[in-house]
Order: C-alpha cells, then sequence, then structure tokens
C-alpha cells in the first residue's frame, strides 16, 4: 500500500495558491545553504540571498512578522492579540547537507535545480527540509493574506547550521529566553515513519511516531593496561581476555528496561486495534501485566529500544601483532543510546559495578536523553487530531526521536516540543532521497503536509 492511499481532505483550503506555493519551494531549494562543519565553506551569501527571497515571496508575512537575523538564522515574529496566551513555534532549518562529490551525476535532476518533473520538486532540501520552512511560510502567509487574525503569537524559526553545529539553534533559544518567552508548544521536522502494528499484537493496523523526546547518546572507553609478554605464561590472563569479559559483562547486563510513559500510551492508543493473544488480555489490564509486557517488548527488534538503554560494542585496538605475543594495554568502545530512565552518570556507575578490577572506564563523549514533552499538553492533542484529520487509518503515537535535532534546545522554554514533519512521502522515495541522491518530495506530500500545518495554526493560533 501507498502512503498516499492514506491521505484524506486534500480538497481543503480550495483557494490556497498551490502552485504558486510549489514555486516557491523550487525557489528556495536553488540557493546553495549547504553546512559543513568547517565553516569557512559556507556560502553565507546563499542564506543572505535565501533571506531576501523569502522576505519578497511572503510580503503579508513581511509586512505583520518582525523579522530578525540572528547570525544567519531567522526568527520571525507573527504578533498575537492575547497577550495571556503562550506564543507558539514552528521550526524548520535552512541548511542542507553536502551533495557528496562526484555524485552530482547521479542526479536525475541537479541537486539544486529545483526541477518539477514526474509529479516531484527535485533537489537537495526537498524531503530535508525546505519543504517544511517553505509550508510553515505558506501557512502564515495565507492565513495573513486573507486578513485573518492571530490570537496567540506565532514564532517562525529557521536555524543555520541543523545537520552540523546547531548554533543557530540554540541562539535563537538564547534569545528568546533572555525576554522571557516561554512557548505553548513547538514544531519541528522528526518522525513519521508509517509502520505495520504487528509486534505490538495490532497485525494492519499502521502506527506513526510523534517524536516527544530524544534517547541519549554515550561512547565509553574501557581500557586495560598490560606490560604483555611470552604468551607461554599467561599466569594472570591477557589484558585481551580481562577486556572481552568486561564488553560480554556489560552486553549481558544492560541497565534495566523500564516501560515508559510513552510506551504505556501508546499500548493504550493501540489497545482497540490489538486483536493477538495474549497482548489482548495483557493490554486489559495493563498495571498488572507490566512484567510480561516489559518482557514481550525486549524480545522484539521494533520495540526493544523504546524501553531500554541499548548497547553496542563497535570499536577494540590494541592485540597483539604475533599469537605467541600476550597484548600490552587494549581499549574498547561501546556505544549506548541512553532512555530518559539513565542518566551518563547513573550508566557508567552501573557499568563500573559489572567489570572487573584493572578495568577503567571513561566516555569520550556523553550525551543524556532528553526531557519527554508532555503528552497532555493541547498543543499535542491538537496536532493528533490534526493529522488524525489529514491521514486515514494512522494510529499517531508519542515515541522516540532516532536523531538528534535542533529541538531539543527548545526543552528549556517549552513542555511540549513536537517531532513531527507531516509530509508522508513514500518509503523508497525518502529512504533514497533525505541526505542521499535524488531528493525530491512529491507535489501531493508535500501539499498535504502544506493543508496540517495551516489548520494546525488556524485551529491553535486563530
Ligand atoms: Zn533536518
Amino acid at each position: 500500500m501507498k502512503n498516499a492511499d492514506l491521505f484524506r481532505h486534500e480538497g481543503d483550503y480550495p483557494s490556497f495558491p498551490a502552485e504558486a506555493a510549489v514555486e516557491r519551494l523550487r525557489g528556495a531549494i536553488r540557493f546553495e545553504t549547504t553546512s559543513y562543519v568547517d565553516t569557512g565553506r559556507i556560502r553565507y551569501d546563499q542564506f543572505d540571498a535565501l533571506h531576501a527571497f523569502l522576505r519578497e515571496s511572503y510580503p503579508a508575512v513581511a509586512a505583520a512578522a518582525k523579522w530578525e537575523e540572528i547570525g544567519h538564522s531567522l526568527l520571525i515574529a507573527i504578533p498575537g492579540t492575547r497577550k495571556d496566551l503562550r506564543p507558539a513555534l514552528f521550526m524548520a532549518h535552512q541548511d542542507v547537507v553536502p551533495v557528496v562529490p562526484g555524485t552530482e551525476g547521479n542526479w536525475k535532476h541537479g541537486p539544486f535545480s529545483g526541477d518539477l518533473a514526474e509529479g516531484y520538486v527535485w533537489g537537495r532540501g526537498a524531503m530535508d527540509i525546505k519543504q517544511m520552512l517553505v509550508a510553515i511560510l505558506e501557512s502564515a502567509e495565507y492565513l495573513l493574506a486573507q486578513g485573518r487574525t492571530f490570537r496567540r503569537a506565532v514564532y517562525l524559526a529557521f536555524g543555520e547550521d541543523e545537520e552540523t553545529l546547531s548554533h543557530g539553534a540554540r541562539a535563537i533559544v538564547r534569545t528568546l529566553r533572555e525576554r522571557g518567552v516561554e512557548l505553548e508548544y513547538v514544531l519541528d521536522e522528526g518522525a513519521g515513519d508509517v509502520t505495520d502494528a504487528a509486534d505490538w499484537g495490532a497485525p494492519g493496523a499502521l502506527v506513526c511516531p510523534i517524536g516527544l523526546y530524544e534517547k541519549g547518546y554515550a561512547d565509553m572507553r574501557l581500557r586495560v593496561r598490560s606490560r604483555g609478554g611470552h604468551s607461554s605464561n599467561p599466569f594472570r590472563g591477557t589484558s585481551l581476555g580481562t577486556l572481552s569479559r568486561a564488553i560480554a559483562a556489560i552486553v549481558e547486563n544492560p541497565p534495566k528496561a523500564f516501560l515508559s510513559e510513552s510506551a504505556r500510551r501508546s499500548l493504550l492508543l493501540l489497545a482497540p486495534y490489538i486483536t493477538e493473544e495474549p497482548m489482548k488480555t495483557w493490554v486489559g489490564d495493563l498495571s498488572a501485566h507490566e512484567e510480561e509486557i516489559l518482557a514481550w517488548f525486549l524480545r522484539h527488534e521494533s520495540l526493544y529500544h523504546l524501553v531500554q538503554t541499548t548497547v553496542a560494542p563497535t570499536m577494540i585496538s590494541g592485540g597483539a601483532p604475533a599469537g605467541n605475543v600476550m597484548p600490552q594495554d587494549m581499549e574498547a568502545v561501546i556505544n549506548f543510546r541512553l532512555c530518559p530512565q539513565d542518566t551518563p552518570e547513573s550508566l557508567l556507575a552501573h557499568c563500573r559495578g559489572l567489570v572487573g578490577e584493572g578495568v577503567e572506564l571513561e566516555y569520550v563523549q556523553s550525551v543524556a536523553a532528553s526531557r519527554p514533552s508532555d503528552a497532555d499538553a493541547p498543543g499535542y492533542s491538537a496536532l493528533r487530531e490534526t493529522l488524525e484529520r489529514y491521514f486515514d487509518r494512522l494510529v499517531f503515537i508519542p515515541a522516540q526521536n532516532r536523531g538528534a535535532t535542533d529541538a531539543r534546545n527548545y526543552e528549556e522554554i517549552c513542555r511540549c516540543v513536537m517531532r513531527f514533519g507531516p509530509f508522508l512521502e513514500e518509503e523508497e522515495v525518502s529512504a533514497e532521497g533525505v541526505h542521499g541522491t535524488n531528493e525530491r518530495i512529491s507535489v501531493r506530500a508535500f501539499l498535504q503536509g502544506v493543508r496540517v500545518i495551516v489548520r494546525l495554526m488556524e485551529t491553535t493560533c486563530l
């Protein structure tokens, strides 16, 4: 089945200027706003030109809102008439990932062509994430041009370096915090893959996650020191043996799994569709069956990472140069993705308790999981209701985001930070195109995403 078969209410907003919106998306893609960690390579003139293009393209927003450049990031503030309502914030990033040198010729349409062909708009950023940037501006422009009044103030925030350093998003958050702004909700890119809910005991039902937090990330180094020596006398064992036992102990004893609030809510949302035993019985009385459900999650590849910090040994070095030589100092790295119940500190203490004497542990890098957003917040309900209007059959569940995004910076000034790009492209198209070759978005998926954002803005901010 195709994702586009799930689209509903495509006739909403008949006066929306769809063709012109597609033209403006094509225009935005033509600016080469490529992100590089080496900031000397960034073409800031292209960001400046994009800003001028946006201002010209959205005259109603330009007239009503305050446009601020913070570095090369953009913060656009549309005032609201009700000062007692917290503002909403819609975000996207202007930057795109580089086209891999040497692959330019593999693109059916140039990566910065913005070509419209075969029902798609082609180019770097079409799916990540200029379509969202343009959709947000289109929505605000459409509502303002009709003379509609915003009761709730709305910020549009477009960072400049999400793909690399996230300095732009941090600077925007700092600016807002200094001004004492607290936000009602934030909508950013993320999540949105449609999967069959068979592993949940609901075969045939389709789940679609809305990201409410991001897992943490840690690389832990294990080091065992040894002078080595002749392998005919391994009386106290070798550094390799000690290191292997330490790795095995950590892999076999991950931190305790925990049925998170979002997993629990997802089960309740899916309950009407769960037909398979024993899950059907279990969800009927969740609290009595938590242990069984947890064990079930841990047995399924699509579910275990929702309830457990994952443990993946990835690097090892220092082995001996020959079979008859004992190795000297050895090192390994284990990569963890932390659930919110585990912190880098608690994880390190847990691992220290598992490895024997003589194994040194330290982080190469570590970032805690982000703070899960409030799934009872009105912004979250509004997004879910809107999505249910435009996408048939999907069960939207609160979930974790796979990668790190700019959104996490906003958690300090907002209790409802949602990661969901409402552009449901077919899986093979997004798998190929996002950060790959032939990035493109179908006009249909783009316009359906625009309808979601128009309606969310209309129902929550007007
Ligand atoms: Zn992105």
